[in-house]
């Protein structure tokens, strides 16, 4: 089918909402977008007044489905990328974690050689790469291994960077770390600094943002906590304009109040839905290892067994289900978190990222559950829940 129509469709766009209309999709693109009825020859596919929305960007994931972007394993990515379509995602970066550099260097060269061959049509898209540490601050490690956290330098980063082919994107990292800005503010232009894992001050941080950094990984979680004389990395997170910032939203990485606080401070321009998913999700309960650490599963939590929170299991339709309920906030303002947001911040928003005449047909057709009921990847439908 290289052209044909999704009918009958609630259609989210940067210019707002087509209540019904269609979408004409011809060679991998989407080639018009109207309101009203279908009136053509052309095949069509009947989306039953069901939300339209472009596909998920995760820009922080470190695997899924028994899977994990440090296993440094092509059919592990090629199986992870696959199994992404399910909960609507079509576009991420995978994840590397604090760990040798033999063994992140190894994570990112397969990254390399599996992109070069990667199936644009049956599988989630590997947009580049984030690197979570091993620039971290050793007292908020969090899930990452303590033991090789280190300090950055350009020298590094750009080693890594060679590794990775220039593909890596987002470079978790601790402002208040010697050599950090340095590197900051050489490598700035090329690579988004993202500030977590870190025992930053409020004023580190807004340093930290006058040479270049512009994002904060997981807020809430292992960064310095509000206080009223000492505001930290959420207070700077809050009030700085010019840092967006990432949330794993599926109500046990933060309350959702705490949810909703950061959604009314950073607006939906500046907040980036994540998962920061490990290789459980999608998987039963059991015993899993991140980056060379044992996971506990149960439920909808993972943790080592010190208690600390390891990773989610969160799919991105879950979490965007989670962040309609916990803001009380329309689908209408919401859908970008998902997804425009990412693709402006890495610089692909001309071929992704929203539902525009010439972009990639990659798109999530969800019912009011925001259950996926299909995913087109690269104008590819693979229906998922039933009846479309
Ligand atoms: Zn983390
Ligand atoms: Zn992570």
């Amino acid at each position: 089918m290289s052209e044909y129509v999704i009918e009958n469709g609630r259609i989210y766009t940067e210019t707002g909402t087509i209540k019904q209309g269609y979408i004409v999709i011809k060679n991998d693109k989407i080639d018009s977008i109207e309101p009203g009825e279908y009136q053509g020859d052309l095949t069509t596919i009947d989306a039953r007044g069901q939300h339209i929305l472009p596909g998920f960007i995760d820009i922080h994931m470190h695997g899924g489905y028994g899977e994990d972007a440090m296993d440094a394993s092509h059919d592990g990515l090629k199986h992870l990328s696959e199994s992404l379509l399910s909960e609507g995602t079509t576009s991420y970066l995978a994840t590397t974690m604090t760990q040798s550099d033999e063994n992140i260097t190894k994570a990112l060269e397969n990254i390399v050689d599996y992109q070069k061959v990667q199936d644009q049509y049956n599988a989630a898209t590997i947009v580049g790469v984030h690197l979570e540490g091993p620039f971290i601050s050793e007292h908020k490690v969090g899930a990452q291994n303590p033991a090789y956290v280190q300090r950055p330098s350009i020298a590094k980063v750009e080693q890594f960077q060679v590794a990775a082919n220039h593909q890596i994107k987002v470079i978790t990292f601790a402002p208040e770390v010697e050599g950090a800005n340095d590197t900051l503010k050489a490598l700035h232009k090329d690579i988004q600094f993202s500030i977590g894992h870190t025992v930053a001050t409020f004023d580190e941080v807004n340093d930290a943002v006058a040479h270049g950094a512009k994002h904060v990984t997981h807020l809430y979680n292992a960064g310095t906590s509000f206080e009223h004389r000492e505001p930290g990395v959420f207070g700077a997170a809050w009030l700085n304009d010019q840092l967006s910032t990432e949330l794993i939203v599926d109500g046990i990485h933060s309350h959702p109040a705490a949810v909703k606080i950061a959604y009314k401070q950073k607006g939906n321009e500046r907040f980036f839905l994540i998962t920061d998913a490990m290789r459980a999700k999608g998987m039963p309960d059991g015993e899993y290892d991140l980056g060379g650490q044992n996971v506990i599963v149960k439920g909808s939590e993972a943790r080592l067994a010190s208690g600390a929170l390891a990773g989610s299991i969160l799919k991105m339709n879950k979490g965007l289900k989670n962040l309609i309920a916990f803001t009380g906030d329309t689908l209408e303002n919401l859908w970008r978190v998902t997804s425009l947001n990412q693709a402006i911040a890495l610089n692909i928003d001309k071929q992704k990222g929203s539902l525009k005449v010439g972009k990639d047909a990659d798109i999530a057709i969800v019912n009011d559950d925001i259950d996926v009921l299909a995913t087109i990847k690269s104008g590819k439908l693979h229906k998922f829940k039933i009846v479309l």
